[in-house]
């Protein structure tokens, strides 16, 4: 039994709840803008584009110039530390740009994974505790007012361990206990990745224990639920399952999971979308919201791969093709905005990036 703490002062917790909230309005979600540098230089590559400085503030540019329509369909940007710090053409700062389309920019703080000593199948946790109060503060003063912590959790015979599910709930609820003395949301990402051939019960099964973990630590840490947003992955199928599941399917699996294990005081959840494809990301997510079930949170995306790969594909890092990627960034936002509301008819709008799978084993971000 704790015989002392305190809860944040009242400011404190009317300033977190206000951003919280904010993030799952209705009908709105996030775009993971956050890829480090050498995953956007994958991204790049992809297109045949070289990983400079240039093509990196040009390709963000093309994202947050985006007409302000955007700004319905989404409320906050995660952004890399980088790109917090860079301009459009004409001198606006990125974070001006974000704030003129009324989407509130978040930024990635953890500094990736790192492997756990003498863990199997290459179980990891997550760093960069050191210095993010100091961080944070800067990052507030900057004008980013939510963050995200990945950490990742692998599903095989014998794991996720005791040792990485305790180690990563603990990692996560330091971080946003420390994010939210710094006036930030924390979104807690404790990602179970999809590879492996389990199947939809054992994800379920999964998600649930690390969840339960999770929201241990949190409380343990005396962090203010109302104030953090969870983006956790839907419950599917391992990647190379024999059986697929349906679009309800998951649902069920994904609602039930959280509703075992999330507080209703969270005020939302946003998912990633750990490699469906942009179609896949957009079905999914209406039949969660369309599923009959105990929901006390909002349901909404934080999408990087299932937002982003039609807009790459249609820029191709070609000026002239700028406004043809922007047209894909707000039919997709559009799409999975729809969703969140539960009302997004399968087919209905379909990018250059198509069907395609946008898997990637053992995902870094
Ligand atoms: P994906 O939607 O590409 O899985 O990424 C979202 C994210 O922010 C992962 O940390």
């Amino acid at each position: 039994m704790p015989t002392t703490w305190t809860y944040p002062d009242q400011a404190l917790q009317d300033e977190l709840r206000k951003i919280a909230n904010a993030i799952v309005a209705p009908g709105k979600g996030i775009l993971a803008a956050d890829e480090s540098v050498s995953t956007m230089g994958k991204r790049l590559a992809d297109i045949g584009a070289e990983n400079t400085d240039e093509n990196r503030r040009k390709y963000r540019q093309l994202l947050f110039t985006t007409c302000p329509t955007l700004g319905d369909y989404v409320s906050g940007v995660i952004l890399f530390h980088e790109t917090v710090y860079q301009k459009s053409d004409d001198g606006t700062p990125f974070v001006e740009l974000l704030k003129q389309r009324g989407i509130i920019p978040g930024i990635k703080v953890d500094t990736g994974v790192v492997p756990l000593f003498n863990a199997t199948n290459e179980e990891c946790t997550t760093q960069g505790l050191d210095d993010l109060a100091k961080r944070c503060a800067q990052y507030k003063k900057d004008g980013c007012h939510f963050a995200k912590w990945r950490c990742v959790l692998k599903i095989s015979a014998n794991t996720p361990s005791y040792q990485a599910i305790l180690e990563n709930a603990n990692v996560l609820a330091r971080y946003a206990s420390i994010c939210q003395a710094n006036r930030i949301v924390p979104i807690v990402e404790p990602e179970i990745l999809p590879d492996g051939e389990h199947d939809l019960e054992k994800c379920q099964k999964v998600t649930e224990t690390v969840l339960a973990f999770v929201y241990k630590a949190l409380a343990d840490h005396n962090v203010f639920l109302e104030g953090t947003l969870l983006k956790p992955n839907m419950v599917t199928p391992g990647q190379s399952a024999k059986t697929k599941a349906s679009a309800e399917e998951i649902a069920k699996a994904t609602v039930t999971a959280l509703s075992r294990t999330v507080p209703p005081a969270v005020p939302g959840v946003t998912f990633l979308s750990g490699g469906q494809s942009e179609e896949e990301a957009s079905v999914n997510l209406s039949a969660i919201n369309s599923f009959q079930g105990k929901k006390p949170w909002a349901l909404t995306f934080s999408y990087g791969r299932a937002l982003q790969a039609s807009v790459l594909r249609a820029w191709g890092a070609k000026d002239e093709n700028v406004k043809a990627g922007q047209n894909e960034l707000l039919k997709r936002a559009k799409a999975n905005s729809e969703a969140s509301l539960g009302k997004y008819v399968a087919g209905s709008v379909s990018g250059t990036g198509g069907d395609a799978s946008l898997f990637i084993k053992d995902h870094a971000y």
